[in-house]
């Protein structure tokens, strides 16, 4: 029991800083030594910093200019909650799940940066195909040879660089074809299509009823992979 609420916490603890790391990776500019509210700039306390609960202490605003906080963060923290419990429950080795959060702690970095910046950074990219390439070689069952898994991931790159070359449009950035290749090493060729096709899904209907002009894909390719792979886990 004990052990399920240490994983809650982290869970939300660590959906809380990535939000924030995205944040702070998108704005540069803010080098304060403390988070500040987006809208009035007033420095925010320890209180106001609280996972979840400062959200509904506050009434999902800000306490001092009383701007409204999107939903999007507390959300964010619940659903890492939830994950870390669900994927320790399944996961009993330690090393495995500490991987896992991992990997699941720079997918929601990863998700956040490219919503805010509509750019996919490198570094952390790189460092989530590091996680998934233990979690493969150590921990996991194979799931099918190496290249066959990477092949989503390696047509989605090419239509990346053929539409951008070629055609001279960027519908979709090589940043979520290298995210799909990272994810195949994990969910393998299968799971990965599943997932590519229900994010395409997801994205759709967010630029069919949505308002926004250009649909960021990673968020939905990381919530379709983070689910996937919780599934077959
Ligand atoms: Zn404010």
């Amino acid at each position: 029991m004990i052990r399920y609420f240490l994983l809650g916490l982290t869970g939300m603890a660590a959906g809380s800083f990535a939000q924030c790391a995205a944040y702070r990776f998108a704005h540069p500019e803010v080098n304060a030594r403390r988070s500040v509210c987006d809208h009035c700039g007033h420095a925010l306390k320890p209180f106001d910093l609280i996972p979840v609960l400062g959200y509904i202490l506050r009434q999902g605003r800000c306490a001092y200019c009383g701007k409204k906080i999107p939903a999007r963060y507390p959300l964010t923290e619940v659903f890492c909650a939830f994950y870390c419990i669900e994927a320790g429950r399944k996961i009993p080795d330690a090393g495995y799940l500490s991987f896992a959060c991992g990997m699941v702690f720079l997918a929601v970095f990863l998700a956040e940066a490219d919503r805010l910046t509509m750019c996919v950074p490198g570094a952390a990219l790189g460092l989530f195909g590091l996680c998934t390439a233990v979690i493969r070689l150590f921990y996991a069952e194979k799931t099918g040879n190496l290249l066959g898994d990477f092949a989503p991931g390696i047509v989605m790159i090419s239509f990346a660089v053929f539409a951008e070359k070629i055609l001279k449009k960027e519908w979709m950035g090589a940043g979520d074809g290298f995210f799909v290749l990272a994810a195949g090493v994990v969910l393998g060729a299968y799971y990965t299509v599943w997932a590519v096709m229900a994010a395409s899904f997801a994205g759709l209907c967010r630029f069919a009823f949505g308002k926004e002009e250009r649909i960021p894909f990673l968020p939905d390719l990381v919530r379709a992979f983070l689910l996937v792979w919780l599934w077959i886990l």
